[in-house]
Formats: C-alpha cells, sequence, structure tokens
C-alpha cells in the first residue's frame, strides 16, 4: 500500500485537472494522496471529491515558499482546514504577488525583444496561482521555446533575463500559519535547496517532517534524510512532485512512498488539532 503526498493540478502549476490526477492515482492504485498546489488549497474539494469516488484516501495540503537564513525553501502543509480564515486570507495575498510577478517577468522579456503578452500567460494559466511554467508554456506556445525546460533554461531560471525573485514569507511565519491551521508543516525536496544545515534549526523552529522521497532524491538521499527524520524525531514524507504534462511525461506513480507515513502524519495531525482545540476552549 503507497502513497503520493506531492502533487500539482491546475489550480497552481500542473496542467491536469484534480479528476484528471485522481484518474491517474487510481491507475497506479494509490491508497492514499496529497493535493500540494502552490499557494492554493482552491482545488482540494474537488480533489476531495474525485478521491472518494475512486475510494482513494484524499490529504489536503499546499505547498508555500518559504525563506530561511536567504535561501529560498518550500514548505509543504498536510492536513491543513481549507477554509481556514487566515490562511485562505495569507494564501490570497502571495497569489496576487504571484499575478503581479507574472507581468513583471512578461516586461522583463519584452525588455530584451521577446515579443510575449501577460494576457496570454494568463491565458493558458487560467488560475489564482499562476508560476513561471505557465510564462514557459506562453514561451512555447509563442514559438519562441520549443520546451518548458527550453524556457526555464534561457530566460526564466535565476540569473537568467526573466528572473524576478518571489516574495516569500519567513519559514517561522510559515511554521505557525500552518499550525494554525491545523496542518503538518514538512520541508519539501531538501536535496533541491541544499538545505540540509537548515533542517535541525526549522525542527527547533516547529518543523514536523522532512520530505524524504521524492522524484530528483537518489536512494542516497533517502536514506540520509530517513536517518535526519528519525534522529530529530520527525516525521517522514514524499511525492512524485507531479506536474502532469509540463516535463513532458507524468511524473505521478515514480514515487511510491509507504503507506504507514500517511498513518503517522494523520496521528499528528490528530494530536496537534486536539491541542488547538484544548488551548482554544474556554478557560
Ligand atoms: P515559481 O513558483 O513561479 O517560482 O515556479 C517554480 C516551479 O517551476 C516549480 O514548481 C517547478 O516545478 C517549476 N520548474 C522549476 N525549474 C523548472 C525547469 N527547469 N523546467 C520546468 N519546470 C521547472
Ligand atoms: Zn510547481
Ligand atoms: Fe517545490
Ligand atoms: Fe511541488
Amino acid at each position: 500500500m503507497f502513497a503520493d503526498l506531492h502533487l500539482h493540478t491546475n489550480f497552481s502549476d500542473g496542467t491536469y485537472t484534480p479528476e484528471e490526477l485522481a484518474e491517474h492515482a487510481a491507475r497506479y492504485r494509490f491508497k492514499a494522496v496529497a493535493l500540494t498546489d502552490h499557494d492554493t488549497v482552491e482545488g482540494c474539494a474537488r480533489m476531495a471529491a474525485a478521491c472518494k469516488a475512486r475510494g482513494i484516501e484524499f490529504v489536503p495540503g499546499s505547498e508555500l515558499t518559504v525563506e530561511h537564513e536567504g535561501h529560498e525553501l518550500h514548505v509543504l502543509a498536510y492536513f491543513i482546514d481549507a477554509e481556514h480564515p487566515r490562511l485562505l486570507s495569507e494564501m490570497a495575498h502571495f497569489q496576487k504577488v504571484r499575478q503581479e510577478r507574472i507581468v513583471e517577468i512578461v516586461a522583463r522579456l519584452n525588455e530584451i525583444g521577446i515579443p510575449l503578452k501577460s494576457e496570454s500567460v494568463f491565458a493558458i494559466a487560467k488560475c489564482n496561482s499562476p508560476g513561471r511554467p505557465h510564462v514557459g508554456r506562453a514561451l512555447v506556445q509563442a514559438k519562441i521555446c520549443s520546451s518548458v525546460d527550453e524556457a526555464f533554461e534561457r530566460f526564466l531560471k535565476r540569473n537568467r533575463p526573466g528572473w524576478v525573485p518571489k516574495f516569500r514569507m519567513s519559514a517561522e511565519h510559515a511554521i505557525e500559519l500552518i499550525h494554525e491551521a491545523g496542518g503538518l508543516a514538512v520541508l519539501a525536496h531538501p536535496a533541491l535547496n541544499r538545505a540540509d544545515d537548515l533542517i535541525e534549526p526549522l525542527a527547533e523552529l516547529g518543523l514536523d517532517g522532512i520530505e524524504c522521497y521524492h522524484t530528483k532524491h537518489g536512494t542516497g538521499h533517502i536514506e540520509t534524510y530517513s536517518l535526519l527524520a528519525e534522529r530529530l524525531k520527525l516525521l517522514v514524507t514524499g511525492g512524485s512532485d507531479c506536474h502532469g504534462m509540463n516535463k513532458g511525461r507524468p511524473l505521478i506513480g515514480s514515487i511510491k512512498v509507504p503507506y504507514q507515513h500517511v498513518e503517522r502524519l494523520r496521528t499528528a495531525a490528530e494530536t496537534l488539532r486536539g491541542r488547538l482545540s484544548t488551548s482554544r476552549a474556554p478557560q
């Protein structure tokens, strides 16, 4: 029995609808999946219904971009209340920042003579939480690039002409927000961010887990991070980080996380929510 706890839909920069993603999850016979769209939980209700219809357990989630000690890190939120007012209001702010960033990226590309319109990026994104992959897809559609990967290489990654840094909340803020929304905070794909030295300090700030299994983690990484999780008493999670067809082929199915980790995650979330309701009860 396996799970995939890192998936994106077209509510952020994935290409699949929640229903299409649930269909793929069913094909791989996953027992549980989590939706972790960037800075939004808008896809969770549809994904929950699509998973229920296929007998798959659903974990509501999101992926937040944070900053710690000058590093950009991604923090996954699991079992969050997708209707939590403060969470929704902070996410709405980050969505607005993302939309403004698209306009800025396009302006930078225009400055170097690339004839792209932000309207064509928004027409592709059709969501509140657009990102660089949507700009990449617009560049492919305009025949300026032949793939999203090429668009990142030539224009969108750090130090390229279209690079615009993304405003990020502090890791401390993200962990506190996720906990207030009844969720658990897990450091996403640490090997991608070369963040190993930051894990212990983040655990002291309340981080709950490490994403040990990820498409870009080799077996050495899985072992190293699992041992670190054990030493720091952190939860273990993992997922494919599937963005649908952005990379030419879907990654779902490439990572199979043993289901026991979902059970541990669920128990920890229930314990956290128990603590929250006790601290909120009238004295
Ligand atoms: P953003 O949130 O706008 O900064 O965009 C980050 C997203 O871009 C990540 O979720 C990645 O999936 C995607 N991404 C990063 N590098 C590449 C690349 N070289 N090719 C395709 N997608 C990428
Ligand atoms: Zn993404
Ligand atoms: Fe990420
Ligand atoms: Fe992701």
